[in-house]
């Protein structure tokens, strides 16, 4: 979450004027008597130290009015820098943003944007020993609240479970989708009538992060059958709790265009999927999306 701060890049103009202005050593070359020439000497450095004094007071004032539309400063040794802060209005402004980005709706009629989410995180920092996976990336936020299911799940005896697959690129998935047409030319030409479970790169939610496939050691056949296993019957009826939804539910296929999948599941915020869960609907009804 942290980025970079670079605000020493930004003020490094202003640092720089001020050590040209501090470093030159001035010689003086008047011709006055010794005494007054001492004087005359100390008067002038006093002069010189005095003009450094006003342009570095010119110069922090200039920077705090800088650092005052900032929301906070950061001190970095004897240098205060202002700190890459949005202000308060923006950042209130914000937060619904967030809210919706667990609610995109990544489907046949709404392909994602293409580009790499920037809050991936490596599996293995996100997870202990809650659940099994072989490396990849996951959403952060997703990944925090898978962390706290499996957790409970642990707590409550289910499981243990393995993921599957989390974040895939659109290329990776990509590839998926054209090696199922090769084995059948006409797969995925009508999915609300005949539904898939291999979805072309842009058109899938795992380029978001925010999908998980979720099974178990000891049933990792991605299935129908995994659904009435302890661990799918779970996390049917547990995930809600923890922000998450049964993408592909039985039953909604001819809005998916999904076959029912049980094993996969989607990080959309804990209000919103317990609102899904409740209301039994999928995705697409509680978005609004499929028109
Ligand atoms: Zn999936």
């Amino acid at each position: 979450m942290m980025k970079n701060r670079s605000g020493n890049d930004t003020f490094s103009g202003y640092y720089g004027k001020n050590r040209t202005g501090g470093g030159g050593e001035m010689r003086f070359t008047a011709s006055a008597p010794p005494g007054r020439h001492k004087r005359r000497r100390a008067t002038k450095r006093f002069a010189v130290f005095a003009v450094m004094v006003a342009i570095l007071a010119v110069g922090l004032l200039l920077f705090t009015r800088g650092c005052a539309q900032s929301e906070k400063t950061v001190h970095t040794g004897a240098a205060r820098v202002c700190a890459q802060a949005r202000p308060p209005a923006e950042a209130a402004e914000n937060p619904p943003v967030e809210d919706g980005r667990f609610l995109v709706l990544v489907n046949w009629e709404h392909p994602s944007d293409g580009s790499r989410p920037d809050t991936l995180v490596p599996m293995d920092e996100v997870f202990e020993n809650e659940v099994s996976f072989e490396g990849g990336s996951i959403d952060s936020m997703a990944g925090a609240a898978a962390r706290e299911m499996f957790r409970a799940a642990q707590a409550e005896g289910a499981g243990p479970y393995k993921i599957t697959t989390a974040y895939r690129s659109i290329e990776y998935q990509e590839q998926l989708w054209e090696q199922r047409l090769r084995e059948d030319p006409d797969y995925g030409r009508e999915p609300y009538s005949d539904p898939v479970r291999v979805l072309p790169g842009n058109t899938s939610e795992h380029t978001t992060g925010l999908a998980l496939d979720i099974l178990s050691p000891r049933h990792d056949e991605a299935d129908d059958s995994f659904g009435e296993t302890p661990e799918g019957l779970w996390l049917a009826e547990n995930a809600w709790k923890y922000g998450f939804i049964l993408r592909y539910p039985e039953g909604k296929e001819a809005l998916t265009g999904v076959i029912y999948e049980p094993w996969h599941f989607r990080y959309v915020g804990k209000q919103a999927a317990k609102e899904i869960y409740q209301s039994g609907q999928c995705l697409e009804e509680y978005a609004g999306g499929n028109s």
